[in-house]
C-alpha cells in the first residue's frame, strides 16, 4: 500500500471508478446502494459495498469511509490500495477474516465537497433514537448566528464576535459547542437531523445483510479534519464500556505505539459526541463481539477546519452565489479535509495499512 499514491482521486467519480475497479481486479462482487439524487457533476452516486470473504466467516472487519463526505477523498485512497493489496488481502484470507468495504457512507456530501448528507445531516450524530428526547446544545445556539451570517465572506464585526468569544472560552470549547452535534437548527452546522438519514438507513441494510453471522466483528471508519497533519489519531469507537476500550487499547495501540484516544476520558481530539455511527452495528448486529476505532487523520488547523465549514454551509444556503466564489469555497473545503501532497498520502496509507493488519490479528486472536 505504501506506492499506492495512484489510488487517491480528484473527483467522486474518479474514486468510485478506482473502487469498482479494484473491486473487480480482486475478483469481487460490488453491490450498489443507489443514491435518490445525483452528484456535483450529475453523475450517479452510491453507497458501494465490496466483500472480500466467506459470506459465513466467524469474524468481520468492516472498512468504511466519507460518513463525512469530502472526507472520502482521504478513505476512498485507502480502500483502494487495500484492495489492490495483495499481502494484505492473502493475510486476512489466511486467518480467515471477511473484509467488508463500504466506499462512499454519504457519497452526496463526497460528490459535492460537503462534510454533509442531502439532509444537511452530520451522519455521525444522526444514530439516535428520534422518538426519545433529543440532546440540547445551548452553546450552539448562542453561535449559530454568527457562525452562518448573511454574508460571505462573513463582515468585520462578524470575525471580531468570533474571535472575542475563543477568546473569552477558549478554542477547546469553541470546538466543542460546534462540534458536538445540534438538532435545533436545520440549516446549520453539526446538524444531527429528525430522522435517520438515507446513509443510515443505507448502512443498517449493508451491516444487516453481512454482520449477523460473524461472532466478532471489528470497524476501521476513516476521517479527516482533526489533529495534527498526517497523524492518523486512533479514537476508539464503541459504548463506554471498559473491555471493549481495553481490547482497542491492545490491539491498536499496544506496545510502542501512541494510545487509543477515547472521547469519554477527554484523550481524543475529538468532542464528547453523541449520535454516533456505531450506535448501528449494536442495534443491527447484537450477536457480535464488537470493537472499532475511527482513524482520524490531520490535515489543518481546527480553525481553518470550521472556517471551511461555515463557508460551505453558507454557500448550501445560496446557489446563487457567483461561480469563483463557489469555486473558492469547496477548494477550502477540500484543503480542510484532505492533503493533496505525496507525503500526506504516503502518511495516510502507511498508517491504515499497520491498522488493518492490527485488526486482523486481534480479530482473530
Ligand atoms: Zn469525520
Amino acid at each position: 500500500m505504501s506506492g499506492g499514491q495512484d489510488a487517491f482521486s480528484q473527483t467522486y467519480a474518479q474514486a468510485r471508478g478506482k473502487f469498482l475497479a479494484a473491486a473487480a481486479a480482486a475478483g469481487l462482487r460490488v453491490e450498489a446502494k443507489p443514491h435518490p439524487l445525483p452528484g456535483l457533476e450529475g453523475e450517479p452516486l452510491a453507497m458501494d459495498v465490496a466483500r472480500d470473504g466467506d459470506p459465513g466467516a466467524p469474524t468481520l472487519l468492516v472498512v468504511s469511509s466519507a460518513c463525512h463526505g469530502v472526507e472520502g477523498f482521504c478513505g476512498s485512497g485507502v480502500q483502494v490500495a487495500a484492495l489492490r493489496d495483495a499481502a494484505w488481502r492473502a493475510r486476512a484470507a489466511e486467518r480467515g477474516v471477511a473484509v467488508l468495504y463500504i466506499h462512499g457512507l454519504n457519497p452526496y456530501g463526497f460528490s459535492h465537497i460537503r462534510r454533509t448528507t442531502h439532509e444537511n445531516v452530520d451522519l455521525n450524530r444522526n444514530f439516535h433514537d428520534f422518538a426519545a428526547p433529543l440532546p440540547v446544545n445551548a452553546d450552539y445556539r448562542e453561535l449559530h448566528r454568527l457562525l452562518v451570517p448573511e454574508r460571505w465572506p462573513p463582515d468585520e464585526a462578524n470575525a471580531q464576535a468570533i474571535a472575542q468569544y475563543i477568546a473569552r472560552h477558549g478554542e477547546k470549547a469553541y470546538q466543542a459547542a460546534i462540534s458536538r452535534g445540534q438538532y435545533e437548527f436545520p440549516d446549520g452546522l453539526f446538524y444531527g437531523g429528525n430522522a435517520p438519514a438515507w446513509s443510515n438507513r443505507t448502512l443498517r441494510e449493508v451491516l444487516a445483510t453481512h454482520g449477523r453471522r460473524a461472532g466478532r466483528i471489528a470497524w476501521i471508519d476513516i476521517h479527516t479534519g482533526l489533529g495534527p497533519s498526517g497523524v492518523g489519531e486512533r479514537i476508539y469507537a464503541g459504548r463506554d464500556d471498559p473491555q471493549a476500550t481495553a481490547r482497542a487499547q491492545k490491539w491498536w495501540g499496544g506496545e510502542g505505539r501512541t494510545p487509543v484516544t477515547s472521547i469519554y476520558d477527554g484523550s481524543s481530539s475529538s468532542a464528547l459526541l453523541t449520535g454516533l455511527m456505531w450506535t448501528s452495528v449494536y442495534e443491527e448486529c447484537p450477536q457480535a463481539e464488537y470493537t472499532g476505532m475511527a482513524l482520524e487523520y490531520g490535515t489543518v488547523p481546527v480553525l481553518q477546519v470550521f472556517q471551511a465549514l461555515r463557508g460551505e454551509q453558507w454557500l448550501n444556503a445560496h446557489p446563487e452565489a457567483p461561480p469563483a466564489l463557489a469555486r473558492e469555497i469547496r477548494g477550502r473545503m477540500l484543503e480542510a479535509f484532505y492533503t493533496d501532497t505525496d507525503a500526506w498520502r504516503g502518511q495516510v496509507l502507511e498508517q491504515a495499512r499497520e491498522a488493518l493488519f492490527q485488526a486482523v490479528d486481534g480479530l482473530t486472536s
